[in-house]
């Protein structure tokens, strides 16, 4: 069975991750601040903060934009959870605008979403490609508003010249699944010294100095165990992200022509997109339902991911919340209802990509 992600630890990551061990300082060490550097230097920031998982990397960035009860953010509706509830989490409320082609939130449906409330927009980069971050970065310049990124799948990735994380405040996740992983991990990316030292204290109890509290804090620490991990994937980040790319156009050709079966758009000019995932989509035309293409590539071998299956704000537990404010919504669940992420990884080989092309071809017929 050809898997939606696999992961390989690498022998670098194996042999830094035993000097750890036997360093016998498994906490937040040299090895995270190394990391922080990597991270910093690639997404061409100030500074990035290292905390213990992109949730947090989100909450501690909504707080740092000072978002807190009585604020809205706005944010897309076709997102992991994880978008929605660290905003909630904060006691903020959330409204939602549509999404685009690109599956991520469309500036033009954001404007009618900003109250005298708004305090910050979120855009997701949704798949590994950056949303219209130009268009967001003036819609936050004329409403005076902050601008967190939700990067979680876009490490490395670039539109109009700058990478993801460099426009506001950027939250990256490296979970287990993600393009760069440290099984539990996030980044905080930042070009504001004011927020990189707010996050620093934040991370660590509100703690200045030992015993010097500043605020009230939290443990949110990353350990020299996880950046381990981490460090030796950086080292090759564009390497692994390019492979991403290459594999993409594999698939593009292979799977060009098939009947109801929609390739995602083309990346625009002078972007690059990291394809996290590699996201098609199954219309009417094809003859078969969404999760009936699902089920026949798992008989043929290749399993599929359905990222989402339904808009975020759908669930029992946000559908009468106070503080969510749902929005009509169509093209995000014209999405819902056809996304199907096919197979991407750098660890593919050629004969996996054309496995995974022509069992397409028969899925659909
Ligand atoms: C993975 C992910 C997160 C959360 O990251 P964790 O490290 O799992 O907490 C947030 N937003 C998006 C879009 C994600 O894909």
């Amino acid at each position: 069975m050809i898997q939606v992600t696999k992961v390989v630890v690498e022998p670098e990551a194996e042999k830094l991750v035993l000097e750890v061990l036997r360093s016998g300082k498994l906490a937040q060490g040299p090895l995270v601040a190394e990391l922080e550097s990597q991270f910093a230097a690639a997404h061409g920031t100030a500074h990035a903060v290292a905390v213990n998982n992109g949730t947090t990397a989100l909450l501690a960035a909504l707080d740092a934009a000072g978002v807190g009860p009585g604020d809205e953010v706005i944010t897309s509706p076709f997102t992991f959870a994880a978008t929605l509830n660290a905003v909630l989490t904060t006691g903020a409320s959330v409204r939602f605008g549509d999404i685009g082609d690109d599956f991520n939130l469309d500036p033009s449906t954001v404007a009618q979403q900003i109250t005298s409330s708004t305090k910050a927009l979120l855009p997701v980069h949704l798949y590994g490609q950056l949303a219209d971050m130009r268009s967001f970065e003036a819609l936050a310049a004329e409403h005076g508003l902050e601008i967190i990124e939700d990067a979680a799948q876009a490490v490395g990735a670039s539109r109009d010249g700058k990478r993801a994380g460099s426009w506001g405040i950027g939250c990256f996740s490296m979970y287990a699944t993600k393009n760069v992983s440290t099984g539990e991990g996030g980044m905080i990316t930042t070009n504001s010294d004011e927020v990189a030292n707010y996050l620093r204290i934040l991370r660590n109890q509100g703690m200045s100095d030992r015993y010097v509290y500043e605020m009230i804090g939290q443990n949110l620490r990353l350990t020299d165990l996880a950046a381990a991990l981490g460090i030796p994937q950086m080292n090759r980040l564009d390497e692994i992200n390019e492979r991403r790319r290459w594999n993409a156009d594999q698939l593009r050709v292979g799977l060009d022509g098939i009947e109801g079966l929609l390739l995602p758009p083309e990346p625009p000019a002078g972007s690059e997109h990291v394809y996290h995932q590699f996201t098609i989509r199954i219309t009417d035309e094809s003859g078969v339902t969404r999760d009936n293409f699902v089920e026949n590539m798992r008989n043929l071998g290749v399993a599929c991911g359905v990222y989402y299956p339904k808009v975020v704000f759908d669930y029992e537990c946000y559908a009468d919340h106070p503080r969510v404010f749902t929005a009509p919504v169509p093209l995000a669940r014209q999405a819902a209802a056809q996304v199907v992420s096919l197979p991407v990884h750098p660890h593919l080989t050629s004969e996996d990509l054309e496995q995974i092309c022509s069992a397409a071809r028969a899925a659909v017929a």
